[in-house]
């Protein structure tokens, strides 16, 4: 497909036509200074305007592109849009609806969200028969878990102006972080990412086997990395002491952190990495400085992140300084090697991306941590999401419900622990089939106790497997005293443990508890009519008597050997006031907000 990326910004507008297989540019408009002296440069053509602001210049820069575009075919305009709130988290096609409650968030993002709506609205008067999606850079952290995305202040006053954080750079870092499965010929879903973009605004996030469960940018782009001209994380009481000292206004704080911090601020100079680098390696001091806070923040970070995470597998550098700067990335992971991240200091020096070499590795072969650079394409990225939302929004609509069951509380035991439990040799015996084949319920139950409480009877589910699997849920958690991660079945590793009680013994293990990831099994016919593969996250509708609700994020399994069946555990099964017989509907695509979803359900 063909699509029109724009990416509407304050001084400065980027389009591309872009060719979403290969990922090359069919053509390309930039326009530079919108707000001073606007140059519209297109397929080598200049065009100097003679007045300013965006109404103006968009005015005549679209039908100039529409002449360019001649008989290329568009299939659909992609927009970025910064902040997409709690109402987006993903893409989502433009609609009047859409356009409100981008308005509404701009009081989030005053200085990004008016002028990317209003280059949507300018754009949309030239290109009126083709579809125009809106794609957001928060959308991909919109997996954030409430610990996370919380800030420690009276929860109503963040209720009442939607206090989170929202975290931003999104589509970079899903693009390198998937960039990275695919150069280690793994699955996203197996790798723990720690993803660094470095440029005039730098954030991190730590990417979870494919969610993102922590990122640096916070409700707004200025806490977090140390940036261009951005503070990143400050105390607080800084700006309450400068306010007092130097007579501040609000709008004078605002520069402050936003226009003239960072490594402009520390060097005293300019915001360049280039030149920061240059001065420094002459001997200026406060350049020398800026450099040193600059990679002390990512260290600090990607231990941060591992510990979060329990661990990392890969650590991708990004963006204008990730991608181009041996001197930071050395900086920034030298001595890691209690992670297992050993670098290699003449690959990181040989390092040179290019569009034909996107790609570098810069970890010894021996390093159990992946080190890469990998060069970024945010445009790319909207050109495929555009293109995924459109396809999806074309599909028929031909999909049976969805049978849901609620899992209670339960345990699958290794052979070993049964052992130990019910001793030597023991079989357990069958109370009821499961729905999924072979599977049952066990007659034999454990006891399980957790650091603050027990549970004297938690019922075993057989066959034995190859390791021990608590699954409970978040209100059972509390209960135990045990803080569970969320996690598909079978991937306990850096899980938390707990003592179980059988007839026969006791035993400590030492991981094994989780929170089961809400899923479907299906067999690959099912995922082939729900046009889903396995391990594909999506949303799920639950049509109950008395309260219908959307689960997001729920994790596909697919085999052969599975029944079509959703299962959730009991404070979701509660949630939805689910009774016996409730049925999911799949939702192709949503807009993450039930009042604003106007894409078909699509359902027979
Ligand atoms: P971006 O915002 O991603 O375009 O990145 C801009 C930043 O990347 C600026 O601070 C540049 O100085 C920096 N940068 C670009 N090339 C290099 C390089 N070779 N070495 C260090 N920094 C660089």
């Amino acid at each position: 497909m063909h699509i029109l990326v724009i990416n509407c910004g304050s001084s400065s507008v980027k389009s591309e036509i872009i060719n979403t297989i290969s990922g090359d540019r069919i053509l390309e408009m930039n326009i530079h200074r919108i707000l001073d002296t606007p140059i519209i440069e297109c397929d080598g053509e200049e065009i100097h305007c003679e007045k300013t602001g965006h109404d103006f210049v968009l005015n005549k820069a679209f039908p100039l592109l529409l002449q360019k575009i001649g008989d290329i075919t568009i299939n659909a305009i992609g927009h970025r849009v910064v902040h997409g709130g709690q109402a987006f988290d993903e893409p989502v096609m433009i609609t009047n609806e859409v356009k409100k409650a981008i308005e509404e968030l701009n009081p989030l993002a005053p200085l990004h969200n008016p002028i990317n709506l209003l280059g949507i609205q300018i754009a949309e008067q030239y290109f009126t028969d083709i579809p125009h999606v809106a794609v957001f850079d928060t959308a991909f952290h919109a997996t954030l878990p409430r610990r996370a995305k919380t800030y420690a202040i009276p929860h109503t006053l963040s209720q009442k102006y939607n206090i989170q954080r929202y975290g931003f750079h999104g589509t970079s870092h899903e693009y390198v972080a998937k960039e990275a499965a695919r150069f280690l010929n793994s699955n996203i879903k197996d790798l723990r990412i720690i993803t660094c973009h470095l440029g005039n605004g730098s954030s991190m996030a730590a990417i979870e086997y494919g969610r993102s469960v922590e990122t640096s940018m916070g409700m707004t782009p200025l806490e977090g990395l140390v940036m261009g001209t951005r503070s990143g994380d400050i105390d607080a009481g800084i700006l309450l002491y400068l306010q007092q000292k130097e007579n501040l206004s609000i709008k004078e704080i605002d520069d402050l952190l936003n226009k003239k911090s960072g490594l402009k601020g520390i060097s005293g100079d300019t915001n360049d990495m280039r030149d920061i680098i240059e001065k420094a390696a002459q001997g200026d001091d406060h350049c020398r400085l800026a450099i040193q806070v600059f990679a002390h923040r990512i260290r600090k970070y990607i231990g941060a992140y591992s510990a979060v995470m329990g661990g990392v597998d890969v650590i991708v550098f990004t963006g204008g300084i990730g991608e181009n700067s041996p001197m930071v990335r050395h900086r920034s992971t030298q001595r890691l090697d209690y992670l297992g991240a050993i670098i290699n200091e003449d690959k990181n020096h040989d390092i040179h991306l290019s569009k034909d070499n996107p790609i570098g590795e810069f970890s010894w072969n021996h390093s159990k941590v992946k080190l890469l650079a990998i060069q970024t394409d945010e445009q790319l990225s909207i050109a495929r999401q555009t293109e995924k939302l459109i396809q999806e929004d074309l599909k028929v609509n031909t999909i049976p419900p969805i049978p849901v069951a609620i899992s209670a509380r339960h345990i699958h035991l290794s052979r070993e622990t049964l052992d130990q439990l019910f001793g030597e040799g023991y079989e357990l015996t069958v109370k009821k089939p499961l729905s999924q084949p072979g599977q049952f319920a066990a007659n034999e139950t454990v006891q399980v106790i957790g650091p603050k409480n027990q549970f004297e009877t938690v019922r075993i589910l057989g066959p034995v497997r190859s390791k021990n699997q608590l699954e409970i849920s978040r209100t059972d958690e509390f209960f135990l005293g045990i803080d569970a991660p969320i996690r598909e079945s079978g991937k306990t590793e850096n899980t938390p443990g707990c003592v179980l009680v059988g007839p026969k013994g006791k035993v400590q293990i030492h991981d094994g508890v989780i929170c089961a990831w809400r899923h479907i099994h299906m067999t690959p016919q099912d995922a082939e009519i729900f046009g889903v593969v396995d391990r594909d996250i999506v949303d799920v509708k639950i049509q109950s008597d008395e309260r219908s609700l959307v689960f997001g994020n729920v994790l596909i399994r697919v085999s052969p050997k599975y029944k079509l069946e959703m299962h959730i555990d009991t404070d979701e099964g509660n949630a939805a006031e689910i009774g016996k017989g409730a049925t999911g509907v799949l939702y192709i695509t949503t807009d993450g907000n039930a009042q604003l979803t106007k894409k078909k359900l699509k359902t027979v």
